[in-house]
């Protein structure tokens, strides 16, 4: 058996009436052959091995951020990665310093993808936030150190840009429709085209008074309390009074965040439709996956889903029935850049789009790391908007911008985004362990 090649090749010298003399005259001497195989980066860039995986934590504004720096054998040389699991930060912290760093060091920078994928299965047991947190903060580091080595944008390496610059949606929230309206008529004067509605945080808290089961002593007094009842009966309310005062043409959003019973869900969602939000995000919780038929057979209303998803497998069967439109990815949560590559072009050919998580916590690394991926997917969505204040872009020199609406990011090599270490340091993590939400008698919410 000749492989295809091998055929061409013979094909191509009998074309050319050299034949088995070929050899003999060292037209394809074996040296030369060799040489030719060798990939290009071998040739023009010096091996480059991992020396150091650090894990940085920091909380300049509350919310605990992790960054991961590796470092390698050029001197000054490193990459920055986000793993920020804000709520169970001092796992992620362990993961990469008892695990990650004795799993890199000594490794070559260059293949990522082997990296990623060697990572995942080493633990044997995957799937969990903390060890993908562990691994997007290599992954992010491994794709800031590559686009150095070439000396371009990350975004470059993916594919280059598909639109100039990233449009984001904000958020509006208030404890009265009047009050949300107002604020989305201050960020469309801003000129953000999407606002994202919501009354009361996630329809908790201050939509109610004191509940029974903080009465009657139950639970902690920090526990939140959610009135689904009440929350469900002011979602429209909320949407008719944004529409009526700040028009048709602002894109809306909301987000459920799971908190309802799933045929609550299904009739908030409906009661929208004539509101055309853009999307209605979290309508279930990942148990609640099986309802998403009922919704879709229900209403047009666009959805979005998946930032609780642990394993991109998850996304699969649900894209591949056009159960949602939006793919919510919380880009460490989910092991980094390489594998939300491959649901956002997974979701090209299922006509879904993306829209990457992007909340308070997520590290101004993170923030880069959507807006990269954001240039160059072609099926882009929307983007969540960074909202970094000027300590976080003290802290994180090169983080991205917000500018009419739009994301922009530098053009520097990489993703882009450095850290002051000693002023990190200044702003030490803490324990953050409870966030509990409960109905009147108590019974827990799942958010
Ligand atoms: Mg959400």
């Amino acid at each position: 058996m000749h492989s295809s090649t091998e055929i061409t090749r013979r094909k191509l010298l009998k074309g050319l009436g050299l034949g088995s003399m070929a050899g003999m005259l060292g037209v394809f001497p074996a040296k030369a052959a060799e040489e030719k195989e060798t990939p290009a980066y071998k040739r023009g860039l010096p091996p480059l091995t991992i020396t150091n995986v650090r894990a940085i934590g920091t909380a300049p504004s509350g919310s605990n951020l992790i960054v991961v720096k590796v470092e390698t054998s050029e001197p000054g040389l490193y990459g920055l990665g986000c793993a920020t699991f804000t709520q169970r930060a001092f796992a992620v912290i362990t993961a990469v310093e008892k695990y990650l760093q004795d799993f890199c060091v000594g490794k070559d920078v260059d293949n990522i993808e082997d990296m990623w994928q060697a990572a995942f299965v080493s633990s044997y047991w995957r799937n969990g936030p903390v060890l993908n947190n562990a691994i997007s903060g290599l992954d992010q580091a491994l794709w800031d150190i590559k686009g150095k080595r070439a000396n371009m944008p990350v975004y470059q390496l993916l594919g280059g840009k598909c639109r100039f610059a990233i449009p984001c949606y904000t958020h509006a929230s208030g404890n009265s429709p009047e009050e949300i309206a107002d604020n989305v008529t201050k960020y469309m004067e801003e000129g953000y085209r999407y606002v994202r509605i919501q009354q009361g945080g996630y329809g908790g808290t201050s939509l109610t008074t004191e509940p029974d089961f903080k009465k009657a002593g139950f639970a902690r007094e920090s526990d939140q309390y959610m009135d689904q009842g009440k929350y469900v009966r002011s979602v429209p309310r909320m949407f008719d009074t944004v529409r009526k005062q700040c028009g048709e043409e602002v894109e809306l959003l909301h987000d459920i965040h799971e908190r309802l019973e799933p045929i609550d869900a299904i009739r908030v969602v409906e009661s929208l439709e004539e509101y055309h939000p853009f999307f209605i995000e979290d309508p279930f919780s990942p148990e609640q996956m099986e309802w998403f038929k009922q919704l879709r057979a229900a209403t047009t209303v666009p959805l979005a889903m998946g930032e609780l998803f642990n394993n991109i497998n998850e996304f699969k069967e649900p894209m591949v029935n056009r159960l949602f439109d939006y793919i919510r990815i919380h880009i460490s949560q989910i092991g980094g850049i390489t594998p939300a590559m491959k649901v956002a072009r997974l979701g090209e050919f299922y006509g879904v789009k993306t829209a990457w998580h992007g909340p308070g916590d997520v590290s101004s690394v993170g923030h880069a790391a959507n807006a990269h991926i954001d240039f160059a997917v072609w099926n882009f969505g929307i983007q969540e908007a960074a909202r970094i204040n000027d300590l976080q872009r003290e802290i994180f020199p090169g983080s991205p911008i917000m500018k009419d609406g739009y994301m922009y990011v530098n053009e520097v090599p990489g993703l882009g985004v450095e850290i002051d270490e000693k002023l990190a340091a200044k702003y030490p993590m803490h324990t953050r362990s409870n966030w509990t939400v409960r109905k009147f008698d108590g019974t827990i919410i799942r958010p």
